[in-house]
């Protein structure tokens, strides 16, 4: 078991730290992606979800981030890590079906982890279990016309103890989400259908900590404005960290830049 740091920027170096040695110590890519919403998995993690608590990563090629959380939070260990994106392993470079106890879906196909939070949260009611449903998404996953089918049908449950986050990097596989297929302004549409809706800062600790921590009496988005590769100066808001796997001195810089931050 690992001890989680209690301080945040400890927390935070230690969990980018160990995020960029994973990716590169098994040559994957995604890191753009994962240092996107690495912040508000630590923080959802370590600051807001309780054990009844349950969370549906929906943008599953952010499972290297996930893992380092779950690394942090002591429900993974070194060795787990070490296995990342092997031949036969449990961690997978898109969450798996089994074999790791937070992890009830498998996701990554896109689209698709909203419904699965929804059903979550509608059993949970149904049955009278306590505990909150958070769904981490995309952007580019909003091009999806099942997040809207979820989003409508989570709003017309009243599941209050359902909240959807959304990473906004302003970025997606193929461009900008702006190129691709404008979502702009994304958090008013949620609001055009009736969800309450806050934009964060998906960086700041403390904004998703207040974000967060209130007590919801309906079903809401936070949508978290973040920077694709952030704390990685030439990683940061550029598209092809979407996919590519760093070079030992790409690595060694990213590290020296996470050092000295
Ligand atoms: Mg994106």
């Amino acid at each position: 078991m690992n001890e989680p740091d209690t301080s945040w920027s400890q927390l935070r170096k230690r969990a980018r730290s160990r995020l960029l040695r994973m990716h590169y110590e098994s040559h994957v890519g995604h890191l753009g992606g994962n240092l996107s919403c690495l912040d508000l998995l630590l923080t959802l993690h370590h600051d807001v979800m309780q054990p009844e608590d349950r969370f549906v990563l929906s943008k599953g090629h952010a499972a290297g981030a996930y893992y380092v959380t779950l690394w942090n939070t002591g429900q993974l260990n070194d060795l787990d890590l070490t296995q990342f994106h092997q031949e036969n392993t449990r961690l997978p470079g898109h969450p798996p079906t089994s074999g790791i106890e937070p992890i009830l879906f498998a996701t990554g196909s896109l689209g698709h982890g909203l419904s699965l939070a929804a059903g979550l949260a509608l059993a949970k009611r149904l049955k009278g279990e306590p505990g909150h449903v958070y769904c981490l998404t995309s952007d580019g996953e909003w091009n999806e016309g099942s997040s809207w089918e979820a989003l409508i049908f989570a709003k017309h449950q009243g599941l209050a103890n359902l909240t959807v986050l959304v990473d906004l990097n302003g970025l997606q596989g193929f461009g900008t989400t702006q190129e691709v297929a404008n979502l702009d302004p994304l958090a008013e549409k949620f609001e055009a259908f009736g969800v309450p809706t806050v934009l964060i800062n998906g960086h700041s600790h403390q904004d998703i900590c207040t974000a967060l921590q209130s007590n919801p009496s309906t079903f809401r988005a936070v949508v978290a404005q973040t920077r694709k590769g952030s704390g990685v100066s030439f990683m940061e808001n550029r598209m092809e960290w979407h996919y590519l796997p760093m070079t030992e001195s790409q690595y060694r810089q990213a590290l020296q830049e996470l050092e000295a931050e």
